[in-house]
């Protein structure tokens, strides 16, 4: 399948976050997490509006799994999902609200210490994978569609099997350097105090499950 490119400011951003050397790297976290927040909150204010769609509250939570033999994260939800035009237009595109806000306040800035402080959005992932992975089911739809990217020069957008509707986003860990370490990101008490810190506020559950080795 043929590779497309991102748009000229969303590749910008990208390298930003493929580069950056910030301490807070842990930030993609919560960006993820709200990412999938948002999308259950979809589900539940479209069941208000919408009697035919029943809103069961235990059927609705975040999942963060940890691999450690495969290097992998995955960050999934029950939320409203996306279909193939909404991967494409959402994750191909820069985010508008946080990300466009993040990009003026570090023209203003000297750069230090911002990433943390802003809803910076989904390409906060690069900062900690060198791939990343986003199988997705909308609701109300029967295909699933899968999108990657390893980075600046583009994504691709597949057909997937995925039995229920919502999002999983599949990071491949970057391996440690002499100067970075990224093993700490596939730590249960490392996405714990992580998640704790950035989103103890998040309405639904936050479950965990970490395989060691
Ligand atoms: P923002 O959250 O500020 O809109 P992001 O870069 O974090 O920006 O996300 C971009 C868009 O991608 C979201 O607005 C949403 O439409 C879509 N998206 C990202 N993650 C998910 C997810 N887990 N489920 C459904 N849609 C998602
Ligand atoms: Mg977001």
């Amino acid at each position: 399948m043929a590779k497309k490119e991102f748009k000229a400011e969303s590749k910008r951003l990208l390298e930003m976050m493929i580069n950056s050397i910030y301490t807070q790297r842990e930030i993609f976290l919560r960006e993820l997490i709200s990412n999938a927040s948002d999308a259950i909150d979809k589900i539940y204010y479209k069941a208000l509006a919408d009697e035919s769609l029943v809103f069961n509250k235990e059927d609705y939570y975040i999942k963060v799994t940890a691999d450690k033999a495969n290097r992998t994260l995955t960050i999934s939800d029950t939320g409203i999902g996306m279909t193939q035009e909404e991967l494409e237009n959402n994750l191909g595109t820069i985010a508008k609200s946080g990300s466009l806000a993040f990009k003026k306040e570090n023209e203003a800035k000297d750069g230090h210490n911002i990433i943390g402080q802003f809803g910076v959005g989904f390409y906060a992932a690069f900062m900690v994978a060198d791939d990343v992975i986003v199988i997705s089911k909308a609701l109300g739809s029967d295909e699933a569609f899968k999108w990657e990217s390893k980075g600046a020069d583009g994504y691709t957008i597949e057909p997937v099997e995925k039995d229920s509707v919502g999002t999983e986003v599949i990071l491949k860990i970057k391996e440690n350097t002499e100067e970075d370490q990224y093993d700490e990101y596939l730590e249960e008490y490392r996405l714990k105090s992580i998640i704790k810190k950035y989103s103890d506020f998040i309405r639904f559950p936050i479950k965990m499950d970490v395989k060691e080795q």
